[in-house]
């Protein structure tokens, strides 16, 4: 029964593009064991960086992080969102939503503009602030991400003090997925094929990270 439903919803959420080869080579992880609080960045007022031909951060991170919620309940993970619309939440409330709920994992997904909006700057970074399941969260993210971005530049795991990955009590980390100013990143984050290629990333560096915590 619950094989069935999966493949009826591996089939809702693949219906063009990367396809079920390679979702089923995402990690199988132990059923109904872990929940994971994703962040889509910004929203409402706040739409975040605003990239070339006016791509809105805030609404290429959500429609990932929906992305990414659906892949994970395939694979039995339990997922809440900070948002599910195009709200302005402040940042408490997104770290409160994980505290209070005792999440396993934090991942707030965002995307980059340059200073000067130069074309030329492309790229993707995972920031943790502290502790090594959070080094080793943002390492596995950022391992995936750059498999489905080529040409774009690894600018590394890194520490970061933002404040929803400061202040959340469970390994957390803050993605970057791009550059909406950079030629490139902007050219791949406009299209759904690009965004289902990175949610697929993403879920995958996740399903990695909570196989190796089982
Ligand atoms: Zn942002």
């Amino acid at each position: 029964m619950n094989l069935f439903i999966n493949q009826r919803l591996i089939k809702k959420t693949f219906k063009s593009g990367i396809g079920n080869y390679e979702f089923l080579q995402l990690p199988d992880i132990k059923r109904n064991k872990f929940y994971v609080v994703i962040d889509p960045g910004h929203g409402g007022a706040d739409p975040g960086a605003i990239g070339i031909g006016g791509l809105r951060e805030s609404d290429v991170v959500l429609d990932v992080s929906k992305r990414v919620k659906k892949l994970l309940s395939v694979k039995g993970v339990k997922v809440r969102l900070t948002r599910n619309n195009e709200v302005d939440l402040d940042l408490p409330p997104r770290v409160s939503i994980a505290n209070r709920t005792d999440a396993d994992i934090f991942v707030s997904i965002h995307a980059n503009a340059s200073r000067g909006k130069r074309r030329d700057i492309n790229g993707l970074e995972t920031f943790y602030y502290t502790g090594w399941r959070g080094r080793l969260l943002a390492k596995k993210i950022q391992k995936q991400i750059l498999k489905v971005s080529p040409g774009s530049p690894d600018r590394g795991v890194r520490q970061g003090r933002f404040y929803v990955i400061k202040n959340t009590r469970m390994p957390a980390v803050l993605v970057e997925i791009g550059f909406l100013t950079g030629r490139l990143d902007a050219r791949r984050l406009e299209k759904s094929i690009h965004r289902k290629r990175i949610a697929y990333a993403i879920t995958n560096g996740i399903l990695e990270y909570l196989s190796r915590t089982e």
